[in-house]
């Protein structure tokens, strides 16, 4: 009865458009679904990145640089109809378009990373200043969905953000993992509060670009002796 009332008070809007979806029990209209950009082969071995010779193994992101991470998936190619869903979830407050992505990165990977089986995940932090202003970290709703789902702990806060970087649109490769090292720190607070020894961190981010956000967030963590960092994000630019 109560849900009833709520979905007629709260329909579905399609992460999308933005309309209303039907049929009801959707989370998608199907014709926005069917724009939608599934991230297929071929594609790294290392971080998911479509990429274009399918005898390559990795991008040339994965090639040049020595990334400690392990492994990443992604769902969606970064393009015009993600970047607006993304940009309505994480700056205008529609935190329901995480339902959406949650049930698609489960039924993609859910059994992926059960078969990594994480000790925990962890969300890429904010600047408390951003959290502030809008309220909640986007990764952090992600995280915490794919968590309940996978009966898996998420650690909000061990990793902190703990200065101002510029942003990372306008810099090059070299600047932007300048910009990033030193702004992500390890939260000894939390990790003795769990109490349980953490080998396996699987990341949670909306968009991994070139990859120096999610390496900055595997050197911190490495550097306290966790052993393997694997991510997932929703979106990813392409290898090429
Ligand atoms: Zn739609
Ligand atoms: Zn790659």
């Amino acid at each position: 009865m109560l849900q009833v009332f709520l979905d007629m008070l709260y329909p579905v809007r399609c992460p999308v458009c933005d309309e209303i979806v039907m049929p009801k029990g959707e989370r998608i209209c199907s014709l926005c679904k069917s724009k939608l950009k599934y991230i297929s082969e071929p594609r790294c071995k290392k971080c998911s990145k479509p990429i274009e010779v399918e005898e390559e193994e990795y991008c040339s992101d994965c090639l040049r640089k020595e990334y400690q991470f392990i492994k990443g998936f992604a769902l969606w190619i970064y393009d015009e109809h993600m970047k607006k869903s993304i940009s309505d979830f994480k700056y205008y407050n529609k935190k329901e378009n995480a339902k959406f992505y949650i049930q698609e990165i489960i039924g993609r990977y859910g059994k992926t990373i059960e078969k990594i089986s994480p000790d925990v995940l962890v969300p890429v932090p904010i600047h408390k200043s951003k959290h502030g202003e809008r309220g909640y970290n986007q990764a952090d709703i992600l995280a915490k969905g794919l968590g309940k789902e996978l009966g898996l702990p998420v650690l909000s806060h061990l990793l902190i953000r703990n200065k101002k970087t510029l942003p990372q649109k306008q810099l090059s490769d070299k600047e932007r993992l300048r910009n990033l090292r030193k702004a992500f720190e390890f939260n000894h607070e939390i990790y003795q509060r769990y109490g349980k020894e953490i080998n396996k961190v699987l990341l949670v981010d909306d968009i991994y670009t070139t990859g120096s956000t999610i390496e900055a967030c595997s050197n911190v963590l490495i550097n306290q002796k966790i052993k393997e960092v694997y991510f997932v994000t929703l979106c990813i630019g392409k290898g090429f």
